[in-house]
C-alpha cells in the first residue's frame, strides 16, 4: 500500500489505486486552505471538521475509479460551488481541462481566486447557468465529460448535463444513498436526453454514513434543442 500523507491516512484505502501525481497533496491542501477562509464569509461547502472537508476531496476522486478515462479531456462541472468535484478532479488529472461552472457570481469569482493560489492552470471557473450555456454553440455537445454533485433532483441533473456532452461522451453524477432508485426512475428522461444507463460505481467514505453511487449516463444520441429548457424550468419540472 502506498504511505499517503498522515492527514489523508484514514482515506488510504479510498485514494489506493487512483494514481495521484506528487503534486496532488501539495497543490490540494494549498486549495483547501483557501476553501476554509472564503468558507466563513461565503457558504461554499458545509463542513464541521477537517476531516469532513478532505472526506469531500476523496468522494469527488472516486470518479476516477468509475470510469476506465485517459486523457486529454475537456470536462465540465455543472455547478461546482466551491469546486467540487472539479478542482481534485483536476489536480489528480494534469492533461484534463476542466470548465467549473457556476451560475452563483460570488461562488465563481471565488473558485477562480482558489484556482490563482493553488496555481491551477487546467481549469476556469466559469459564470452561468447551465441552461443558457448548452445553447451557445462554442459549449453544446462538446464536452468529453460531465461532472455533477449535490445539484439537484436527477433528471434536473440530466437536463443540465447532457446537452453539453459530445455524442460518445459521458456524464458521472454523484448521488446519494438511493442513486440506483432514482436511475431505474428516470428512464424516460434520459432517452428524451439521448442518453444511455452506464456503469454504477458505489461506495463509503469514512466519515458519512450512507453509501454513494456515481452514476455513468452515456451519450447515446444528439439531444434535441429543445433543451436544457429555460432558465430554472428543469428543477421547477422536472422530466
Ligand atoms: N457541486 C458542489 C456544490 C453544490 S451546491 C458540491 O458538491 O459541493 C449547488 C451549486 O449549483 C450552487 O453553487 C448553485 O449556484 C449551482 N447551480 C444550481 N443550478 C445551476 C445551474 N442551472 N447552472 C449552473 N449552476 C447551478
Amino acid at each position: 500500500m502506498v504511505d499517503f500523507p498522515p492527514l489523508w491516512a484514514s482515506f488510504s484505502a479510498q485514494l489506493e489505486g487512483l494514481s495521484l501525481p506528487a503534486s496532488f497533496f501539495p497543490q490540494v491542501e494549498v486549495y483547501l486552505a483557501g476553501l476554509s477562509d472564503i468558507n466563513t464569509s461565503l457558504n461554499l461547502i458545509s463542513f464541521s471538521t477537517e476531516e469532513e472537508l478532505r472526506g469531500h476531496v476523496v468522494d469527488s476522486l472516486q470518479m476516477l475509479r468509475a470510469g476506465p478515462l485517459s486523457g486529454p479531456l475537456r470536462l465540465v462541472d455543472v455547478g461546482t460551488g466551491g469546486g467540487l468535484p472539479g478542482v481534485p478532479l483536476a489536480i489528480s488529472r494534469h492533461d484534463w481541462n476542466v470548465t467549473l461552472l457556476d451560475s452563483t457570481r460570488k461562488k465563481q469569482s471565488a473558485v477562480s481566486v482558489l484556482l490563482e493560489r493553488a496555481q491551477i492552470s487546467n481549469a476556469v471557473a466559469l459564470w452561468g447557468r447551465a441552461e443558457e450555456l448548452a445553447h451557445l454553440v462554442e459549449y453544446r455537445e462538446s464536452f468529453d465529460g460531465a461532472l455533477c454533485r449535490a445539484v439537484g433532483r436527477f433528471s434536473t441533473v440530466l437536463e443540465l448535463t447532457l446537452p453539453l456532452l459530445k455524442v460518445g461522451g459521458s456524464a458521472f453524477l454523484h448521488r446519494g444513498f438511493d442513486g440506483c432508485d432514482e436511475l431505474a426512475e428516470a428512464g424516460k428522461a434520459l432517452a428524451e436526453l439521448g442518453g444511455r444507463p452506464g456503469p454504477i460505481f458505489s461506495y463509503k467514505i469514512p466519515g458519512m454514513e450512507k453509501e454513494r453511487h456515481i452514476i455513468c449516463v452515456e451519450k447515446a444520441r444528439q439531444t434535441s434543442i429543445n433543451y436544457p429548457r429555460r432558465a430554472g424550468i428543469p428543477a421547477k419540472k422536472p422530466l
